[in-house]
Order: C-alpha cells, then structure tokens, then sequence
C-alpha cells in the first residue's frame, strides 16, 4: 500500500533543498548560528534517510545502524538551531535521539528484528521531538505568538512516535505491517515538520519585527528610550499611578554648559558624558521610564506618593551626577545637570502639559545658576503657560514668577 521507499526518497530531496536554504540564510547572517544548526539538521536527516531508503543494496551497517543515527542526529541538530536562536548553549538532553537509538540497536533482540527496531526508532524520534519542544518552551523571553504553536507541533510529533512505538510493542504486527507503521508515522513526521518550518519563519519574523521596534524606541547613543519610546510609556505609568493611588512625575534634564564640554574635551568626550548620564540615571526610575528627548536633554516619567518624593529623586539624580565627575579615558570632565519636575494627580496628568509645566520648571532651574532642581506642584503645573516671549534668541526666557519660585524652592532645598 505504502512504498516506504518512495517516502523516504521525498524526504530526502525536500530536506537537502531546505539544508541548501538554511545554509543560504547562515551565509547572509553567519552570525545567526541557528541557521546553521538547521541547515546541519537537514542535511543530516535528507543523507541518513538516503542511506535508510538504500537498505538491501548497501551493506546493513550503513543502512541501518549508521543510517538511523546520522538521520536521529539531525534532530539533535535542530534542537541546538532553537537554542542557538535565544543565544544559549547546547544541552545534554540535545543528544538523546541518537545516544537512545546507539543504546538499543546493538542489543541482539532488536538488532535482529525489524518490529523492534522501528519501535526504537521512534522512541528516540519521540525523544528527539519532546527535545525540540523543550528548546521552544523553555527559552526565558518566549515572548512570540508562533513560539507556543510550534512547541504543540513538537508536542504532537512527540505523543506520535511514542504512541507509534507503544501501539507496535502491544500488538505485535508482521515484518510488513511494521514498516507501514514506519511509513505511516514517517509520512505523518514529515507533514508536521512542514509546519513547523512555517511556524519557525513565523517566530523569526515576529522576532525581527520586535527587534525592529525596540530599535525604533531606543536611543543609539546611549541605550535608553528615545523620545518617541519615552512618551509611548506615559498612559501605562499613569495608570500604574491611578491604581496605587499616586502621583505622575515628569522630571526633565539638561547637562549644564554641554557646549562649553564639546568646545574643551571633544565631541567624542560630549557622547561620553551623556552615556554615563544616562546609564547613571536610569538606575534611579526602574518603575518608571528614563529616556533621552534629544541633544543633551534626558526625561523621566514616573510615580510618586507626593512632591518630597519627586524632589528627593530630581536631586538624588542631580547631586550623584555632580558627585563623580565623569571620566573619558583622557579626561575628567567636571560636568552638572540641571532639572525641571513638573507633578500632577493621576486623573488629571496629561502628557504634554506635564512636560510643558516641567520644561518651564527646567528654565527656572537654569536661571537660577544651573545645577539645581526646581518643581513645580499640581497648581503650578496646571497653570497655562506664559506667553511666548517677544525675543529672537530662540532660547526661552522663564518669567518673572518662575524665576521666583526657582529662587524659593532652590532656597528650601539647600535648607532641607
Ligand atoms: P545650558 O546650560 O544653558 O543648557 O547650556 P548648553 O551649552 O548645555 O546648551 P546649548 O543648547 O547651548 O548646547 C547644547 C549642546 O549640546 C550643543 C550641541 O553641540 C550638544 N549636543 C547635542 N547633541 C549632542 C550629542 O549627541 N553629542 C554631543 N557630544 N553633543 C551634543
Ligand atoms: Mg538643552
Ligand atoms: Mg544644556
């Protein structure tokens, strides 16, 4: 009924082409090991099979023993490809196919019957699978849509083989009933690992697009979020604040006298201290979102019980910045930040208003002598913003009651 030979000769040329196309894809990106793994897996599995379909015309060690154990290595293969695709390091239980088959076929009462063989073949086929899933399931970022249907496919290939073997070792059935169980469970092998080819391109697409997005949120120079990541983040913090009863913060940054650091030090010297800047002040929000809103200007969204807590955390930021001057490799570059929080209640902050409210704050800050933190509350942050200054400079003049105020709340902080 089913030519077990024809099958296996189908699997072989498909493999061989799909090997040719992993080993394709590893030539465009040799640094992406997992495309070589697969392409070893196919290739693997397209030669043992070759050398299975040849038995009866090539001496029984290479058919079967050898034939068997090149083909069950190839899934060894694919299981390192999955892990080599999260970046970790090959497993033992990545060998069990081949090191299960090596275990039992030199035993005399399988290695003289054919029943016996094929039910250890798919016992390491069912190992090699459950194997497969393992890598898929238990990687720590699984965080792609396709990632969990494909484990189901291992898994469905898995209970197959090992239902296979089961079902042989309780029935019992001819030389010739036992190679269409082969067959059939081969043929059924062969469709689910279309799938899960399909499913595979699917985790990688999912995963470039991720990639993509992250890079399109992130900041090159200094590794945080851009302006268009930061921002993207408010309504989560927000709501974040609404549910634990608190208050948004938006805290603004400007390096002091950035131009005066490129003008002695260098620009590399410039990219240097806003890397540093970053880094350090990053560290200070993890619950909230830390980002880089161009040139040498940094923002932070986050929550806080109420505006000591803000003012704690502007000047926890500052004063650390100030505390260790920032080495280059050739210099020490003394160098001060200055800020700007604007706080308003969870119901009532909005995005834009907030970060008007804290850049005004930020202004204030500056003109009051740089390297200070000025706040303003909820009712100085819902106030309207002054009218744009008549001036040509294109640097904003803070007014009159924000120099004030800058004055006043810098006064308090040096007396707190
Ligand atoms: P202030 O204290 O008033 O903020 O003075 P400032 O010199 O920091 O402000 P200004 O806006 O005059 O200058 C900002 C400088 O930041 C000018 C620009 O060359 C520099 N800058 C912007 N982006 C980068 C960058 O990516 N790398 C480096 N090294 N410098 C940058
Ligand atoms: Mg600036
Ligand atoms: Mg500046």
């Amino acid at each position: 009924m089913f030519n077990v030979t024809t099958g296996l000769s189908i699997w072989c040329s498909e493999a061989l082409t799909l090997a040719l196309v992993a080993f394709m894809a590893w030539r465009h990106n040799v640094r992406n090991k997992a495309y070589f793994h697969w392409g070893m897996g196919f290739l693997l599995s397209g030669v043992g099979f070759a050398m299975v379909a040849l038995r009866g015309q090539i001496p029984d060690i290479f058919s079967v023993e050898i034939g068997n154990t090149i083909a069950l290595c190839g899934q060894s293969a694919w299981v390192a490809g999955y892990l080599a695709l999260d970046r970790r390091k090959l497993e033992w239980w990545a060998l069990m196919p081949p090191l299960l088959w090596l275990g039992g076929v030199f035993l005399p009462w399988v290695n003289d019957d054919y029943t016996n063989r094929v039910i250890l073949y798919n016992l390491a086929s069912a190992a090699g699978a459950t194997a497969l899933a393992m890598a898929v399931y238990t990687s720590a970022p699984h965080s792609e849509a396709s990632r969990s249907k494909l484990g189901i496919v291992f898994v469905i290939q898995s209970v197959l083989c090992f239902g296979t073997a089961l079902t042989m070792a309780a029935i019992d059935p001819t030389d010739a009933q036992a190679a269409n169980f082969a067959g059939g469970a081969a043929m059924a092998t062969g469709f689910l690992l279309t799938f899960a080819c399909a499913l595979t391109c699917m985790v990688i697409m999912e995963r470039s697009e991720k990639h993509l997005r992250m890079l399109s949120l992130t900041d090159s120079l200094t590794g945080v979020l851009n302006r268009r990541g930061l921002f993207g983040r408010f309504d989560v913090i927000q709501d974040n604040a609404f549910h634990n009863n608190r208050q948004v913060a938006v805290l603004l940054f400007d390096l002091d006298h950035f131009k005066r650091v490129n003008d002695r030090f260098g620009h590399q010297a410039g990219d240097v201290v806003l890397t540093v800047f970053a880094r350090m002040a990053r560290q200070f929000v993890p619950d909230g979102a830390f980002g880089r809103m161009g040139g040498e200007e940094f923002a932070a969204f986050t929550t806080v019980a109420d505006q000591t807590e803000a003012e704690a955390l502007a000047e926890s930021i500052r004063a650390e910045f100030c505390r260790v001057p920032v080495s280059t490799g050739d210099a020490i570059v003394p160098v001060t930040v200055s800020t700007g929080v604007a706080l308003a209640s969870a119901i009532e902050a909005n995005r834009d208003k907030l970060v008007s409210a804290a850049d005004r704050a930020l202004y204030a800050a500056k003109a009051a002598g740089r390297n200070c933190t000025v706040i303003f509350g909820e009712a100085e942050a819902a106030a309207p913003p002054p009218p744009e200054p008549k001036q040509t400079s294109g640097e904003l003049v803070p007014t009159l009651d924000d120099q004030i105020h800058a004055l006043r709340r810098v006064g308090s902080l040096s007396r707190g």
